[in-house]
């Protein structure tokens, strides 16, 4: 059995929600030159035209791709430490909340 909306859409193209196509009036949006796509930050928009338009973008546009790039990659870095700072602590807190009140 196949999806009806994976058959619509051409072959390589990014799969597309209605949540990800919808930016609210009263911010700012972010069009993509290349294609009908907008998004809420500018960051989005310059790793989608990197991605989905290597070949279009210029020189700016792919200097704005690296430097999103390098932003995402600053930004999981962050993300995974503070994913194992957490961590960390729930199972202290658990194992000394264990140590003090367990059975
Ligand atoms: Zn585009």
């Amino acid at each position: 059995m196949t999806d009806d909306t994976d058959e619509q859409r051409p072959v390589g193209a990014d799969p597309v929600t209605a949540a990800e196509l919808s930016v609210p009036a009263d911010e700012p949006q972010y069009d993509c030159a290349y294609c009908d796509r907008v998004f809420a930050r500018e960051r989005h928009r310059d790793l989608h035209r990197g991605q989905a338009h290597p070949d279009r973008v210029g020189e700016s546009a792919a200097a704005a791709y690296r430097g999103a790039v390098e932003s995402e990659r600053e930004s999981l870095v962050r993300y995974r430490y503070v994913a194992l700072g957490a961590l960390v602590v729930l199972y202290f807190g658990f194992l000394v909340a264990f140590a003090v009140v367990g059975v």
